[in-house]
C-alpha cells in the first residue's frame, strides 16, 4: 500500500487528506501538524465561481456560513452582487478532520527537517513513506517577487443588530493611507460580524493596535456599538508581482509541496482556497506516488498555472509599481464597474482573453509611463 506524510495541517492538506479518504482508499497516509489543533487561527471564505460542483461537494461539510450576495463600496460606486459567498471556520474544519482522521492524525508534532520521503521531528523521530507532501506555511524565497495583503480581523457582538444580511468584501471609502485599504464584513448573525482592516502595502508587517483603531473607527461610522471581542484573526498574505517558477521549484529540493509551500494561491487576491481544493483533486487523481513523480507533477502543475496566471501578475505590477500608493483604491473602483460574470472569472484565476482586453481598455488609472514599466518589469527588480 502506499504511504504518505502530509506535513502541515492547515488549509492545503487538510482539503487533500478529505479528498483523499474520499476516493483514494488504497493510500495509507499520516497528517503531521506542528500545533495541538488542525487549521489554525482562520476564517478562509470563498465565492461561488471559485469552486466546480465537485469542489463545493468537497467543502459543504466545512462550510460555517453561507449567503446569497455580496456588496462592495468605493467613493463613486456601491455595487451588490447576487454572487453566493461562503466561509469556513478553522474550529469547524477542525473538528470534523479530527473525527475523520482517527489514527491517521498526529497533532504536536513539529518537523525539524524534511525531505522527500521522510520527515524527521523535533525530538528525533523519524517518520518514512513513499512521498512527502509539504504545506507548512509560505517559503522563504527570492525566487518569486512578492508585495503583501495585510489584516487584522476582529469577531465583533454589537449592542444592537448591525442590519446586514450579505457580506461586504470590500468597502474602500475608509482613509487611503500608505496602499490600497479597505475594510471587509462578514455578517455571522444579526449582532455579530467579522470585520477586517485590509491593506495591500510594499512592506509584509501587521501594525496590530493601528489596525484596531480602523476597526473601531469604522464601526463607528457605521453606528455600530461593540460590546465583545469574541476573537481576533490577523494575515500577512503574499501578492505575487513575478519570478522564476523553475528555481522556486527547484528550490523545494524534490520535496511534492503544496498550499502556500507550492506557490497554489490567487497572485493578486492572496486567496489559496480555491486552489487547495484544485490541488487536492489533482493530487488524489495520480497513480504514481513516488516522491520522485509526485514532485515533477505538482511543479508541472504549477508552472502551467504560472504561465496562465501572467496576466493576474502583470495586474500587481501596476497596481504596485506605477501608480501611487494612495490612489490604488481607483484600480479596484474601475474593476468594479466591469461586469459581474467577468469579475467572477478575476476570482477563480480563469481570466478569458476578452476579460484581459476590457480590463486593459480605455485610460489606464495610473500614469501611463509608469504602467508600461511595470508591465515590462518581473518585479524582482
Ligand atoms: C487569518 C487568515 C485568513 C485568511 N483568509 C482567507 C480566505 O478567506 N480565503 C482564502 O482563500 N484564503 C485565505 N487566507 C490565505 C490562505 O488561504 C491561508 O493562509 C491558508 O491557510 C494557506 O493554506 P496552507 O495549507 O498553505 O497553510 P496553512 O493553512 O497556514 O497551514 C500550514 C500548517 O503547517 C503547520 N506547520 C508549520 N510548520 C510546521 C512544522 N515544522 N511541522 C509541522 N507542522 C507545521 C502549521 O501549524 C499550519 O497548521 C487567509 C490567511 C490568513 C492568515
Amino acid at each position: 500500500m502506499t504511504k504518505l506524510i502530509l506535513l502541515g495541517g492547515g488549509l492545503a492538506n487538510g482539503l487533500l487528506a478529505l479528498e483523499l479518504m474520499r476516493s483514494r482508499p488504497d493510500i495509507d497516509f499520516t497528517l503531521v501538524e506542528a500545533e495541538s489543533a488542525l487549521g489554525g487561527n482562520h476564517t478562509w471564505s470563498f465565492h461561488h465561481d471559485d469552486l466546480t460542483d465537485a469542489g463545493h461537494a468537497l467543502v459543504r461539510p466545512l462550510v460555517s456560513h453561507r449567503w446569497t450576495g455580496q456588496s462592495v463600496r468605493f467613493p463613486n460606486i456601491r455595487r451588490d452582487l447576487p454572487v453566493p459567498y461562503y466561509s469556513i471556520a478553522a474550529e469547524r474544519f477542525a473538528a470534523h478532520l479530527t473525527s475523520l482522521l482517527g489514527h491517521r492524525l498526529r497533532l504536536n508534532s513539529r518537523a525539524a527537517q524534511v525531505g522527500p520521503k521522510h520527515v524527521l521531528l523535533d525530538g528525533g523521530e523519524r517518520l518514512e513513506a513513499d512521498a512527502v507532501i509539504r504545506a507548512d506555511g509560505i517559503p522563504r524565497t527570492e525566487a518569486v517577487a512578492i508585495r503583501f495583503q495585510t489584516f487584522v480581523g476582529q469577531e465583533l457582538r454589537f449592542a444592537r443588530p448591525h442590519g446586514l444580511t450579505n457580506p461586504i468584501i470590500m468597502d474602500a471609502t475608509t482613509p487611503q493611507e500608505g496602499g490600497y485599504r479597505f475594510t471587509y464584513v462578514l455578517p455571522l448573525s444579526a449582532d455579530t460580524a467579522l470585520v477586517e482592516d485590509t491593506a495591500y502595502e510594499d512592506g509584509g508587517w501587521v501594525d496590530r493596535p493601528a489596525l484596531e483603531r480602523r476597526i473601531a473607527d469604522y464601526c463607528r461610522a457605521q453606528g455600530w456599538e461593540p460590546v465583545e471581542t469574541l476573537r481576533e484573526e490577523h494575515g500577512v498574505l503574499p501578492i505575487t508581482l513575478g519570478g522564476d517558477i523553475d528555481r522556486f521549484w527547484r528550490e523545494t529540493g524534490g520535496v511534492p509541496s503544496i498550499g502556500l509551500r507550492g506557490n497554489f494561491f490567487h497572485p493578486v487576491t492572496g486567496y489559496s482556497l480555491p486552489d487547495a481544493v484544485r490541488v487536492a483533486d489533482f493530487v488524489a487523481k495520480q497513480r504514481d506516488f513516488s516522491a520522485p513523480a509526485l514532485h515533477e507533477a505538482i511543479a508541472s502543475y504549477s508552472k502551467e498555472l504560472w504561465r496562465e496566471r501572467s496576466f493576474l501578475r502583470a495586474l500587481n505590477r501596476m497596481l504596485f509599481l506605477a501608480g501611487h500608493a494612495d490612489r490604488r483604491w481607483q484600480v479596484m473602483e474601475r474593476f468594479y464597474r466591469l461586469p459581474g460574470d467577468l469579475i467572477a472569472r478575476f476570482y477563480a484565476a480563469e481570466l478569458i482573453v476578452s476579460d484581459k482586453l476590457r480590463l486593459l481598455a480605455g485610460k489606464p488609472p495610473v500614469p501611463i509611463l509608469g504602467a508600461m514599466k511595470a508591465l515590462l518589469s518581473d518585479g524582482r527588480a
